[in-house]
């Protein structure tokens, strides 16, 4: 299938902390990251917290404008668009946020809230009545909800909001940033199935970002790593879950608790050294050599490159991948 999404060596640069009449130097939060997400899929980005991948989203739907690189939508280069020529773009690529709660304004109803992208595309009348309680059902709510303000809902319910909002004009990608890490565990498996129901029924594609491995695995179809504002690994669900061949990629399955108690005993947890490194001062080299039990000398002086590594068009960026 084709992309709906291209991106190209995006990167993004938060300027520094003034002192004085200096500025100190800013701070990389993503660097020259590459990947394309395919009409219909979800590829997952995972990662610790501050790896940079809140920050990509916020990219992507250009709410955070990149210092370089490309973003193509649909064919379409939107990297330097402005917000009224973005403003088209809207219907078709949009993002849900961790805190539902805070993403929806507290002042309207929830008719109000999921009305409002399509009456940007000049859906009105009967028409916006009809698909606004399609949309509240959709989403597994009932359309006495529709009279309802957000404080009335609890968080599972509001994320229902948050979805029916962002798929309510039918886009062709939803950038979704830790939609279900704020909820009760119980919820998240609800929500998570929402939201693989309605990417069957509608065909939208998901960037599915998540500290979660679990999650990821369990919706995603491809799986990006990101570590220090770069992706380390990419790939085929299958491939990057059953035989990782990045050892950050490594340390951070074999932190996932295995349902199967004797095989939970049986395997091997590796043990990062060390807190991640601050981004405003990334190592040299691999950035991930201070916490790597494999790094050798090359590691320190050069950055490998993210290449091709094994069937499924993985890709790694090591200088000694796993075989
Ligand atoms: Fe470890 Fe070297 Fe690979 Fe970096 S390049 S992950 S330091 S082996
Ligand atoms: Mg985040």
């Amino acid at each position: 299938t084709s992309p709906v999404l291209k991106v190209h060596e995006l990167g993004m640069t938060f300027p520094g902390a003034r002192e004085g009449l200096r500025r100190r130097s800013g701070v990389k939060a993503v660097d020259g990251v590459s990947f394309e997400v395919r009409a219909g899929e979800t590829l997952g980005l995972v990662g610790e917290s501050g790896c940079g991948k809140s920050t990509t989203g916020r990219l992507l739907v250009r709410l955070l404008d990149p210092t370089v690189g490309r973003i193509d939508f649909r064919g379409q280069d939107i990297t330097r668009l402005g917000q009224r020529e973005l403003r088209p773009l809207r219907s078709e690529l949009q993002i849900i946020f961790q805190d539902p709660f805070a993403s929806l304004n507290p002042r309207r109803t929830v008719r109000q809230i999921i009305a409002a992208p399509l009456r940007a595309q000049g859906v009105s009348g009967e028409q916006l009545r009809r698909e606004v309680r399609e949309l509240v059902q959709l989403v597994g709510l009932a359309p006495e909800h529709l009279e309802r303000y957000p404080y009335q809902f609890s968080g599972g319910q509001a994320q229902r909001i948050g979805i029916a909002r962002a798929l309510a004009t039918r886009p062709a990608l939803v950038v979704a940033d830790e939609p279900v890490s704020a909820l009760d565990v119980s919820i998240q498996a609800q929500i998570v199935g929402l939201l693989e129901r309605l990417q069957r029924e509608l065909g939208v594609a998901y960037l599915f970002i998540a500290h979660d491995l679990a999650v990821v695995k369990h919706l995603s179809h491809r799986v990006a790593v990101m570590y220090l504002g770069r992706i380390v690994e990419i790939g085929d669900k299958e491939q990057v879950y059953g035989a990782p061949a990045h050892p950050y990629t490594k340390a951070l399955l074999s932190a996932v608790p295995l349902p199967d108690p004797a095989a939970e005993r049986a395997r091997e947890r590796i043990v990062l050294l060390g807190d991640p490194p601050s981004p405003a001062d990334p190592p040299t080299g691999c950035t991930f050599h201070p916490r790597c039990a494999k790094a050798q000398q090359i590691c320190r002086s050069q950055a490998p490159l993210l290449t091709i590594n094994g069937p499924g068009q993985r890709q790694v960026a090591c200088h000694f991948p796993e075989a």
